[in-house]
């Protein structure tokens, strides 16, 4: 079975330089993201950080990936604009989805695939109730109606992203506000998918429900002709349009 590439990148600061931060990821975000990703077969995951040589995604790398996961926060301008408008070429042509976690809607690989500035309003750390809000979503399979995060940044609208293609949760959070905090974009032949929990100094992606849903985002993501052979002596016509819309 061919496995699909995941790569979790990850900046990579907070946890070298903060204790505490450390003491909740030892191996980084990154680090714990690949270790409940891992026990899926039909991925194969790695991981890359922002100073990694190449920023961690070289060209021959990311020609390879099938599946790229973000989280980033203090760093995001220090990203090379040359390896932004690569990742969005790459998911505009459906050879690559993207998954944005958390502070990741004001990445730059967010906002050059989605098209706007990705602000929204934030504030404490306290209980967020994520909301179920398209059961029938493959995102949300395995996914009850709702269920508490007992610790997250307030993330809160208004979120300055275009009209989802499809808004799979809701997050209600205790000081009252509400959040699109799952929302699924087609872009160009690709896809996105945006995930508001993440903080670093919470421990929302240890939740199981958490975890189902990142590893439901990335079979989600994946090129949608990812697996398929075109039959032998078959009109090429779908890749005759990618070539074309390359141009
Ligand atoms: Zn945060």
């Amino acid at each position: 079975m061919k496995k699909l590439n995941v790569v979790v990148w990850n900046e990579y600061r907070h946890e070298k330089k903060r204790e505490h931060i450390r003491a909740i990821y030892p191996d980084g975000l990154h680090g714990l993201i690949k270790s409940f990703l891992d026990v899926n077969e039909d991925m194969e995951v790695s991981l890359a950080a922002l100073d990694d040589p190449d920023q961690g995604l070289p060209d021959e790398r990311l020609e390879k990936i099938d599946v790229l996961i973000w989280w980033g926060h203090m760093a995001h301008g220090e990203v090379n604009d040359e390896l932004v408008a690569k990742i969005q070429k790459r998911v505009y042509e459906g050879k690559m989805g993207f998954v944005a976690l958390h502070s990741a809607h004001h990445s730059k690989p967010f906002r050059a695939i989605v098209g706007t500035n990705g602000n929204l309003s934030w504030g404490r750390n306290q209980k967020e109730i994520m909301w179920t809000l398209m059961p029938s979503h493959e995102i949300a399979a395995g996914i009850p109606d709702h269920f508490l995060i007992d610790e997250e940044e307030l993330y809160s609208e208004p979120f300055y992203i275009p009209q989802p293609d499809a808004l799979v949760f809701g997050g209600w959070f205790e000081d009252g506000h509400i959040m699109r905090a799952g929302a699924c974009f087609h872009r160009g032949a690709g896809r996105l998918f945006y995930f508001q929990p993440g903080h670093e100094e919470c421990r929302a992606l240890y939740n199981p429900y958490v975890q189902r849903i990142i590893t439901n985002a990335v079979r989600w993501a994946k090129p949608v002709e990812f697996g398929y052979e075109i039959p032998e002596g078959a009109p090429k016509v779908h890749h005759k349009i990618i070539d074309e819309f390359q141009q």
